[in-house]
């Protein structure tokens, strides 16, 4: 079994999301939003075993406490490929006008494909592309959890005017997720959880 612990981090009020498979207590960083302290000293708490960090997508306000935490934990960090170039790139990332850093980054460490497949103790995240937010925009899906970053919020969606964005994919994207089968919970990059029959209710995007 999965549990999902939400830590809101950051002047954006990012969600990071722990993946905690509860049996081996094997652990995936989604989302290290800022103040890779607070993260740490999570992860102490409770004798998490990190096995990687995961990006939904390479916006400054999702990595803040990456190269920190990259550096204190020595683990590898997954981006997909189409956003992989934003991470050594501070002007895709916005990192140069809000995120105080016109360094670039390190590179991922592995690059992610729709489809993909990543193990997590006795569990396993699934690779949803959904381009659209930014060109490698992805959701994660675990048992019945998706981690949608800024693609779907809420009674929302993401935008689609930063760079790489397109209204069209975006919209492609949400029909996307709205056609998986069953009923999922949502948790979104920013704000709170929702569950997909409730967006496919009432957000004009998923309405079909
Ligand atoms: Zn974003
Ligand atoms: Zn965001």
């Amino acid at each position: 079994m999965i549990k999902i612990s939400t830590f809101i981090l950051g002047d954006m009020q990012t969600n990071c999301y722990f993946l905690i498979d509860e049996r081996s207590s094997e652990t995936a960083v989604v989302d290290p939003a800022a103040s890779a302290d607070k993260i740490i000293r999570k992860i102490n708490e409770r004798n998490l075993k990190v096995k990687y960090i995961i990006l939904t997508h390479a916006h400054f306000d999702h990595m803040m406490a990456l190269e920190e935490l990259r550096d204190m934990l020595r683990v590898p960090v997954y981006v997909h490929e189409q956003d992989a170039p934003a991470l050594l790139n501070p002007e895709q990332s916005y990192m140069n006008s809000f995120g105080n850093s016109k360094v670039p980054g390190k590179p991922a460490d592995l690059l992610l494909n729709d489809g993909d497949t990543l193990s997590l103790g006795q569990s396993s995240i699934k690779i949803l592309h959904t381009p659209g937010h930014t060109k490698g925009s992805i959701c994660l899906i675990t048992e019945d959890n998706i981690i949608s970053g800024d693609t779907l919020f809420r009674g929302d969606i993401g935008r689609y005017d930063l760079y790489g964005g397109d209204f069209n994919q975006l919209k492609q994207s949400l029909q996307k997720i709205a056609a998986l089968d069953g009923d999922y919970k949502i948790y979104p990059g920013h704000g709170s959880s929702t569950g997909l029959n409730t967006e496919r209710k009432n957000n004009i995007y998923l309405i079909k």
